[in-house]
This record gives structure tokens, sequence and C-alpha cells, in this order.
């Protein structure tokens, strides 16, 4: 990271506050949206009937069928609808599987999303987009699919499961984590990262122990929506690359890979990145040269997988799921190998403290 460097700004707006909810109409007027396209995933549709009801003749559709890593089929049969009912904007209620499939359709339709996340993916603040088909996460990025209101709401984020919160909030702090040395890092991305790292350090051992506790849940919320421009802002590294793969090609659970592997990406390109690293052991308030065994004693503490084997992964699996990784990464602080990559997984298969 150099000293001279470009910040660019990008046009959306971050809604928070317990009861934000409520003043959805409000950002459909700005966006002047009459045929409102709703994608939720099915736990959610009774909530966001109720959230919904004041503008219901706006509402031209409510999606249901929401499905981890979006399937190209999926992608394609939503498309559809949202063509047959002439929708002119998409409302997303959920996590980053409901936020994946309003890109997927904005990036063809180019429709403008208003996001109701209910998670800590983050999805919301990137330009990322990711279809899947032949066991394959193709990603891509594009202005059109940045949501451009984002409403966060803690109140709707109280019955969240331990955990989907546990492993989403540790996919927010991968995003800050990996956003410190990711290509496009600058001294403001990573000032927001930081901030990331101690907002989501600070309140998930909270949420944890007290899911209803909303104040906890709003300061996490904030730190996942920092860790979500971070890594719109900046990119994704080895330890995405390593997740997709993970999750498009093994069918693992996509946010249960980031507390697995966050450690052990991170001790990977540790002695590479002095200045981050001790940016990091500040905001995680541990040791210098301690940062990625702080990051699994979170883990630990927070009760999210630590071991790909406690994920269902099959030690068999590590040499391909190390090739596929290596084909994925094109640059990163340390040269990375696939039996480089390979070893990497098979710690975080044993899942040790690093
Ligand atoms: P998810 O959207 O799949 O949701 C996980 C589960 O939580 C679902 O069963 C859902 O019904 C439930 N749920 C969500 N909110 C709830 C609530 N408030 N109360 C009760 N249950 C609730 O999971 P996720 O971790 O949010 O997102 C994962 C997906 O997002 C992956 O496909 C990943 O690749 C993608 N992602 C994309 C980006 C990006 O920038 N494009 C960033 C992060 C994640």
């Amino acid at each position: 990271m150099s000293s001279s460097f470009v910040y660019t700004q990008r046009e959306r707006k971050l809604v928070f506050g317990v009861g934000t909810r409520h003043d959805l109409v409000q950002y459909l007027n700005e966006l002047e949206s009459q045929k409102v396209f709703v994608i939720s995933d099915p736990n959610g549709a009774s909530v966001v009937t109720d959230i919904v009801a004041p503008c219901a003749a706006r509402i031209v559709h409510i999606w249901t069928d929401v499905r981890q890593h979006v399937p190209e089929d999926l992608a394609a049969s939503a498309r559809e609808e949202v063509t047959r009912v002439g929708a002119d904007t998409l409302l997303t209620f959920g996590g980053g599987s409901s936020t994946g499939l309003a890109k997927a359709i904005a990036l063809s339709h180019e429709l403008p999303i208003i996001a109701i996340p209910t998670t800590y993916a983050g999805s919301e603040q990137t330009t990322i987009y990711g279809v899947t088909g032949n066991r394959h996460k193709q990603t891509g990025s594009s202005p059109k699919v940045l949501p451009r209101v984002s409403i966060y709401d803690a109140e709707l984020t109280l019955e969240l499961p331990k955990n989907v919160t546990g492993a989403s909030a540790f996919n927010a702090l991968a995003h800050c984590v990996n956003g410190l040395s990711a290509k496009g890092a600058n001294p403001v991305t990573s000032a927001i990262a930081l901030e990331g790292v101690r907002a989501i350090v600070e309140s998930l051992p909270s949420v944890m122990a007290h899911p209803r506790d909303v104040s906890a849940r709003e300061r996490l919320q904030y730190g996942a929506a920092l860790a979500g421009i971070t890594l719109g802002d900046t990119s994704t590294g080895l330890h995405h690359k390593i997740c997709h793969v993970l999750g498009g090609a093994f069918n693992l659970t996509h946010a249960d890979t980031h507390s697995v592997i966050l450690p052990h990406s991170t001790a990977f390109n540790a002695d590479a990145l002095p200045r981050e690293m001790a940016q990091l052991s500040e905001a995680l308030g541990c040791s210098r040269g301690d940062e990625a065994g702080a990051l699994w004693d979170l883990a630990k503490r927070s009760g999210v997988p630590t071991s790909l084997k406690q994920l269902g992964l099959e030690s068999s699996n590590l040499k391909e799921a190390a090739e596929r990784a290596v084909n994925e990464i094109s640059s990163n602080p340390r040269s990375v190998t696939a039996e480089l990559l390979e070893a990497l997984l098979q710690s975080a298969f044993a899942g040790g403290r690093p």
C-alpha cells in the first residue's frame, strides 16, 4: 500500500437503526419504485410480507425459492419471472443467498436493489456476484449489482440461529482481515477494515452468549456492513478463493468455511505482511505475532467450526481442493503453489491452533 492512492466512493445508502424497516416506503419513493419484486428465503417469507404490507400495491411478486451459491437454473427461472411481471426494483430480505439471487437478476435486467440483510455476510455492500453451475462458482464484479439502499435493522436478526450468526460473522471478519492486504487496499479501506474487526471482535462473544441483546446485534451488524464495504472496495484474496472452491466444488456451507480457514490463511501470509499484522494485532487486542491464534481463539469461544473434518470434507478431497484453488489465485503476498495450499488445507482439516 503506497501513500499515493485513489479511493472511489460508490453511490449507495446505508441505513442503520432498530425500526428502520418501517421506513421502506421512503426508500422506494426515492428510487421511484412502483413494481417491486421481493426475494426472500423461505424462513423470512412471513416477516417480509409484514414489512412490505404498507406498500402492498407496489409488490408484484414475492419469490421464496432461494438456495446457497445461486444455482444457474434458479437464476434463470427467477429472471424469467422478473421479466414476466415487469418489475422495476428488487427488494431482498435475508442473507447472502437472497442478495446473491437478486444480484444475478440485476446483472442481466439492470434493476436497482434495496437490501434488508439479516445475516452478517455483507454481500449487500459489494459489486461481486456469483452463479454456480457444473460444481464451479463463476464470480465477477459489476456496479450494476451493488444495492442502492441497505437497511440494517438489528431487530430482524434476533432470531438468527447461533450457528448462522457465528459463521456469517466470521465471514465478515474474513473480509476485514483479507482486505488489509488485498489488491486495492489503501489507507481508507484499511481504516474501514480495522474498525470492522474491532466491532466484530467486541460484539460477537456477547451476541453468542445473549442472542437477543439488540445493542450487541447492532454493533455486529455495523461491523459486518464495514466488512462488506472492505470486500467490495478491495478484492478477494487467497482466503476467499479457497472458501469459494470449498463451497462451490464440495458443497460445504460457504459461511462455515470462513471460521475454519481464516486462522490458517492468516498464518500462511503473516510473515509477508508485518505492517498489516501489527495493525491487526492492535484491533484484535492480542500480542504481535499471535494474530492467527487469536482468530482461532475467537472461533473456539464463539462455538463455530474450526476444522474441515467437522464440516464433512474428506481428507481425500484436500489435493483436488488445493489444485482447484491454486488456479483461482492470481496474486498473493507470498508465492502460492498447490503443495503449499494442500499443507494449509491439511492444517485446516486437522483444525489445531495455528
Ligand atoms: P444464507 O443467506 O444462505 O442464510 C443462511 C441461513 O440463515 C438460511 O437458512 C436463512 O434462512 C437463515 N436466516 C437468514 N436470516 C435469518 C434471520 N434473521 N433469522 C433466522 N434465520 C435466518 O447465508 P449467508 O451466510 O448470509 O450467505 C451465504 C452466501 O452469500 C454464499 O452463497 C456466499 O457465497 C454469498 N456471499 C456473497 C458475497 C458477495 O459479495 N457476493 C459476500 C458474502 C457472501
